[in-house]
C-alpha cells in the first residue's frame, strides 16, 4: 500500500493550496479530486482577491485585515494571476449606503490595508461621470473609485497545484474519496480511480471538499460530530452585449446587497446572489428567481437596457456554494471566518473560507498536523513562492 504524509481531499483552492504547504514543509503528499481541480466554488467565485470591503458592515474587521494583507502577498507572488483593478461605487439619492458611510468604510480599509497606494481611494468629478459605460446618471450623488484584487479563480487554483508538484506533491483527478479508518499511528484510505478501490496511508488527513465537507467526514471512522452548516448558493451571469470597461460595486435596489459588475473576457461578469441551499452540492445550478434578480439591477443602473430597445444576453451563468455557520441569522451577515475543525487526531476539516485567504488557510492547517507527523527539512515557504500562470 502507498504511504504519505498528508491525504488531502478535495482539489480546490483550499486543497491545492494545503498540498502545496504540506510539499513546501518536506512531507510526502497525495491530494485526490473526484472531478477536477476547482471543480466546485473555486471557479464559480466573483473572481476577487479582495479585502471584503462589505464585510466591514458585519464588523469583521480582523477578516478584512487578513483579506487585503494577503491581496498585497499575491499581488507580488503571482503577478499573471492577481492583479489591482479600479472600482466604482456609485452613490444615488435613494442609497441606503450614504456619502458618509462610504468614506468611513473606505477610510478603515485603507487603513486595514497599510495605507499603501493600492488603498488609496478618491471621489470622482462630476464631469467624469458620463464615462461610466452608460450608468444611470439621474439621482448621481456621487462616484467613489477604489482598489481590489482580480483573479481567475480556477487558474490560480490550477498554479497552486502546478506549485505544489514541483515541490514534490502528487495529485489524481479524477479519483473520489470513499471512506478512511483512523488509529492511533495512522489513516487508512479507501478510494476509487477509473473505476477500481485502491487503497492508501497517511499519517494525516485533509479534508478540504468544501461545500462536501460533511460528507466526506461521515465517511472517516471512529465517528466524530459535525459541524452544523448551512450551504448559501450564489450565482453569476456573463454577459455579452454589456459593453464595460469599469468594474462596479453596486447597491441591489431591491435588497440593498452588494452587487458586482466587472469586465470579464471581454464580456460582463454580474454576480452574486445569496440564496439557501438544501440540495446535494453536485447539483446546484443558477435559478430562474436569481437570473431575474440580476438582471434587474442592470437594468436599474443602465438606462439603455431598462427601455425594450436593448435585451441582455446572457451567454453563461454559473451557481457556487458558500460553506457559513447554521444560525438563523440573514446570510449576508454571517461570519464568513474560515473554520479549522481537529474532527481526530490526525484529520483537520475545513470549513468556509475565502480564495484570498487560501494560503494563510493552508499554513494553518498544516501547523496543526506537525505534532502527529514525522520531522521532516522545510524545502520552501509559500510565503516566498512565486506562482507561474498555467
Ligand atoms: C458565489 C461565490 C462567490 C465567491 N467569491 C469569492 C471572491 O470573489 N473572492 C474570494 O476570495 N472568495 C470568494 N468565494 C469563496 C471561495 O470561492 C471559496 O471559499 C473557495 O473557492 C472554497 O474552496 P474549497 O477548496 O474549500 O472548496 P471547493 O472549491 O468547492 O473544492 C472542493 C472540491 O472537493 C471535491 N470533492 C468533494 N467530494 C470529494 C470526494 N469524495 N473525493 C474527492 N474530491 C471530492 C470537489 O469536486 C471540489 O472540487 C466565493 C464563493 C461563492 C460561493
Amino acid at each position: 500500500m502507498d504511504n504519505f504524509d498528508i491525504v488531502v481531499i478535495g482539489g480546490g483552492i483550499h486543497g491545492a493550496g494545503s498540498a502545496q504547504a504540506a510539499a513546501a514543509a518536506g512531507y510526502s503528499v497525495l491530494l485526490l479530486e473526484k472531478n477536477r481541480l476547482a471543480y466546485g466554488s473555486s471557479s464559480r467565485s466573483s473572481k476577487m482577491i479582495h479585502g471584503g470591503l462589505r464585510y466591514l458592515e458585519s464588523a469583521q474587521f480582523h477578516l478584512v485585515h487578513e483579506c487585503l494583507q494577503e491581496r498585497h502577498l499575491l499581488s507580488r507572488l503571482a503577478p499573471e494571476l492577481v492583479y489591482l483593478d479600479r472600482f466604482y461605487i456609485p452613490v444615488y439619492e435613494s442609497s441606503c449606503r450614504s456619502r458618509l458611510k462610504l468614506i468611513t468604510g473606505l477610510s478603515l480599509y485603507a487603513v486595514l490595508g497599510g495605507l499603501n497606494s493600492s488603498t488609496h481611494f478618491h471621489q470622482l468629478s462630476r464631469n467624469q461621470w458620463p464615462a461610466l459605460d452608460g450608468l444611470k446618471q439621474h439621482g448621481l450623488k456621487a462616484v467613489y473609485q477604489y482598489y481590489d484584487g482580480r483573479t481567475d479563480d480556477s487558474r490560480l487554483t490550477r498554479a497552486v497545484m502546478n506549485s505544489a508538484i514541483e515541490l514534490g506533491g502528487e495529485a489524481i483527478v479524477p479519483a473520489e474519496f470513499v471512506s478512511a479508518a483512523c488509529d492511533q499511528d495512522s489513516v487508512d484510505i479507501t478510494y476509487i480511480e477509473s473505476g477500481d478501490t485502491k487503497y492508501c496511508r497517511a499519517g494525516a488527513v485533509i479534508n478540504a471538499t468544501g461545500a462536501w465537507v460533511n460528507r466526506v467526514l461521515e465517511k472517516i471512522t471512529p465517528a466524530r460530530p459535525e459541524i452544523n452548516i448551512d450551504l448559501v448558493q450564489g450565482t453569476h451571469l456573463v454577459l455579452d452585449n454589456l459593453p464595460l470597461e469599469h468594474c462596479f460595486y453596486f447597491e441591489a435596489p431591491q435588497d440593498r446587497r452588494a452587487i458586482f459588475l466587472l469586465p470579464w473576457n471581454n464580456k460582463a461578469l454580474l454576480g452574486t446572489t445569496e440564496t439557501a441551499f438544501t440540495g446535494q452540492p453536485d447539483n446546484v445550478v443558477p435559478l430562474q428567481s436569481e437570473k431575474d434578480y440580476l438582471l434587474e439591477i442592470v437594468r436599474h443602473y443602465f438606462p439603455d437596457y431598462s427601455s425594450n430597445n436593448k435585451t441582455l444576453n446572457v451567454v453563461d451563468e454559473f451557481a457556487g456554494l458558500r460553506v457559513l455557520p447554521a444560525g438563523n441569522e440573514s446570510n449576508f451577515k454571517k461570519s464568513r471566518e474560515t473554520v479549522l475543525y481537529r474532527s481526530h487526531d490526525r484529520v483537520v476539516n475545513i470549513y468556509g473560507g475565502k480564495l484570498t485567504t487560501y494560503r494563510l488557510t493552508a499554513e494553518r492547517v498544516i501547523k496543526k498536523l506537525h505534532s502527529v507527523l514525522p520531522a521532516r527539512k522545510e524545502k520552501a515557504l509559500p510565503r516566498n513562492i512565486t506562482l507561474k500562470a498555467p
